[in-house]
Parts: C-alpha cells; sequence; structure tokens
C-alpha cells in the first residue's frame, strides 16, 4: 500500500470520526482530552479546542470520578473494552435531550464504549469513549412499560369504585385460600349488597345510584387493614377477603362497615339520600372443598340478612 494511500485513508477516518452520530473522545492517562468531535461539540457547547488538553472530569463534574477512573483503569490495564448501558446507568455525560419528537426526558439517553487505544509500541496510553443516544429507544421503552403497568392496573380493577373488579378478586381469594390450605391459616369473607338499590336509581337517576356505590367503595378503603382484598363482586354487591382473620374478627368489621354506611348521607339537590346494606359472613374454621364454598356461605348468610329484614350482618352458622 503507498503512503498517499495511508494518509487518505487516514483522513477519511478522520472526516467519519467527526461526522458520524457517536460522541467520540479520546482521553490520556492524566484524563485529559485529546480527541473531541463535532457530535460532543454540539451536544456540549465546547469547541474542541477548548476542550482539548482540559480534564474530563473539570468538563464533566456530573460525572462520578472514583467509579469512572476504576473503570478507565481496568480497560487499560486488561486492555479490553468495557461498556455501560441506560438501563443501569441512565447517562454517562448529563447532555441536554433536544430530540422534538421525545420531548419526555430532558436529558439524553446514552449507553457507553469504553475502547483500549494501543500504540505503535503496543502500549496503551490512550481510551477512546464512544457516546450512543439512545434516548429513542429508552424514552419508547419507558412508556410501554408505564402503558403496560397501567394496562394491568385496568384489567384489575373496576372503573367506577376503583375497587378489584370480579375476576380479579377471585383470583386473589383463590391464592389465599391455596394458601390456608397450606399452612391452615385462617381466612374470612364479608360479602354484602347494598338494600333497596334500585329505588335510589329510579327515584334519583343512575347517576346518583352511581355515588352511592362510589360512596360505599370509599366507606369500604376507609375500614380496611393493608392486607384485606376488597372487590365489587356485581353491579351492586362487594366482597371482602380477611386474610388471617377469624369470624369474630370479620363480624366486627362487618358490624363496623354496616354502621359506616347507615350514617353516610349524600346531598343530591335538595334530597339527603340515605341508604344501608346487608350483610353475610363466613370463615374457614369449618372444612371445606374449594374456595367457592367460602363465596356460597357468605352468600346463603346475606340471603338471610335480606330475608330477615335488611341492613344487618349474618353469620353464616355451619
Ligand atoms: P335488595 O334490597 O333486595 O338488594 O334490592 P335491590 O333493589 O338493591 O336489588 P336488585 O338486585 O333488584 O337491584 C339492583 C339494581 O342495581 C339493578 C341494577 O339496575 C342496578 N345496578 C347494577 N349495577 C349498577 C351500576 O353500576 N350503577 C347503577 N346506578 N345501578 C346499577
Ligand atoms: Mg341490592
Ligand atoms: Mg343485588
Amino acid at each position: 500500500m503507498s503512503d498517499t494511500h495511508e494518509l487518505n485513508e487516514l483522513h477519511w477516518l478522520l472526516a467519519i470520526v467527526q461526522s458520524i452520530d457517536v460522541g467520540v473522545v479520546v482521553l490520556d492517562r492524566d484524563y485529559r482530552v485529546e480527541v473531541w468531535n463535532t457530535f460532543m461539540e454540539n451536544r456540549s457547547g465546547l469547541q474542541p479546542e477548548t476542550a482539548r488538553n482540559q480534564c474530563f472530569f473539570s468538563l464533566f463534574p456530573e460525572v462520578d470520578e472514583d467509579w469512572f477512573r476504576r473503570k478507565v483503569e481496568s480497560v487499560m490495564t486488561l486492555g479490553t473494552p468495557s461498556f455501560t448501558i441506560w438501563e443501569q446507568r441512565p447517562y454517562l455525560l448529563r447532555f441536554k435531550n433536544y430530540q422534538p419528537i421525545t420531548g419526555l426526558e430532558d436529558f439524553m439517553y446514552q449507553n457507553t464504549t469504553l475502547l483500549p487505544l494501543k500504540g505503535i509500541n503496543g502500549s496503551i496510553d490512550q481510551v477512546c469513549l464512544i457516546i450512543y443516544d439512545v434516548t429513542d429507544v429508552a424514552v419508547n421503552r419507558r412508556q410501554l412499560q408505564a402503558a403496560n403497568a397501567e394496562l394491568q392496573r385496568l384489567s384489575s380493577t373496576d372503573r367506577l369504585t376503583g375497587l378489584y373488579n370480579r375476576g380479579h378478586w377471585e383470583e386473589m381469594l383463590r391464592l389465599d385460600y391455596a394458601r390456608h390450605r397450606r399452612y391452615d391459616s385462617q381466612a374470612a369473607l364479608v360479602m354484602f349488597d347494598i338494600d333497596h338499590f334500585k329505588a335510589i336509581n329510579d327515584s334519583y337517576g343512575h347517576q346518583v345510584g352511581d355515588s352511592v356505590i362510589q360512596q360505599v367503595a370509599d366507606l369500604i378503603r376507609e375500614n380496611l387493614r393493608d392486607s384485606d382484598v376488597a372487590g365489587r363482586y356485581g353491579g351492586e354487591e362487594f366482597v371482602v377477603l380477611l386474610p388471617d382473620t377469624d369470624k369474630q374478627g370479620a363480624l366486627i368489621f362487618a358490624e363496623r362497615l354496616r354502621q359506616a354506611v347507615e350514617a353516610r348521607e349524600i346531598r343530591h339537590e335538595q334530597y339527603r339520600i340515605r341508604f344501608t346494606i346487608s350483610l353475610g359472613v363466613a370463615d374457614l374454621s369449618m372444612p371445606t372443598t374449594s374456595h367457592a364454598q367460602l363465596i356460597e356461605w357468605a352468600d346463603s348468610a346475606l340471603y338471610v340478612s335480606k330475608a330477615s329484614g335488611r341492613n344487618r350482618v349474618t353469620l353464616h352458622e355451619h
């Protein structure tokens, strides 16, 4: 190969390094900048003449110096490259994100590579830092994760009340029942239904009916412990699973809830609306064959509450 050709090739390589859309920085052993490409110039606002010979850490005080030094030392000692990815460290250098499409994050997410640069004599006295702008990928990933979490939440909760929907609640009951079978733990179930709810709808309209349902959900939340699992079982039917609770505990909870609902008043136009609930309680102190049996027991106790005058709590007796 002729000298001219080699010179040409060097020239091209320099032009490529200048125009390529990644950051290229060469640092010497004292962390002084030797090469600073156009990407670096544009993103940092520092001209190559200004950056050259400056200490990397004084140019970028946001870089964790101890950590970066350890990384560079090992690259120089081992002679092998090293990488950082945005999932672990969102950025190395805090550059503003100028990409209008993303618009969400105000910094540039970065992957980086540290390459050992071997001199003609074989020793490694420089490293090359390459910075990739991965903001698009990162922001898309973040948005997708947020959307998935929201979908997950929506598919397990009821829109009107924010309580678990029936499917999700039953799944939680199934899991707790399995735990009960394995560890012989206690669990109780409270099931209830709003009394004469049809009359509320008929007298004041569906919107008032809906806000009664929401009020009931709020009252459940106010009376719940963190471990309890509340669900909207049907239109105006609710269920609360009380793990590690026996029937006495469940009866206390149910009675407290009954009183709280009875005491609540809703105002609509000139009306003051009050309403009550009928409750059924069952627990796992008797042998059961499945989690569905607990629901059946609570449901039949609820039916007894309805049949015997409403606004009351009935315990399923075995
Ligand atoms: P009972 O005391 O025996 O429970 O009488 P009830 O009128 O409450 O019982 P019923 O089951 O006959 O009526 C329930 C009504 O609830 C019927 C249905 O139109 C209404 N409903 C179900 N879901 C909703 C809802 O999401 N919003 C509103 N506003 N009404 C609902
Ligand atoms: Mg009802
Ligand atoms: Mg009903």
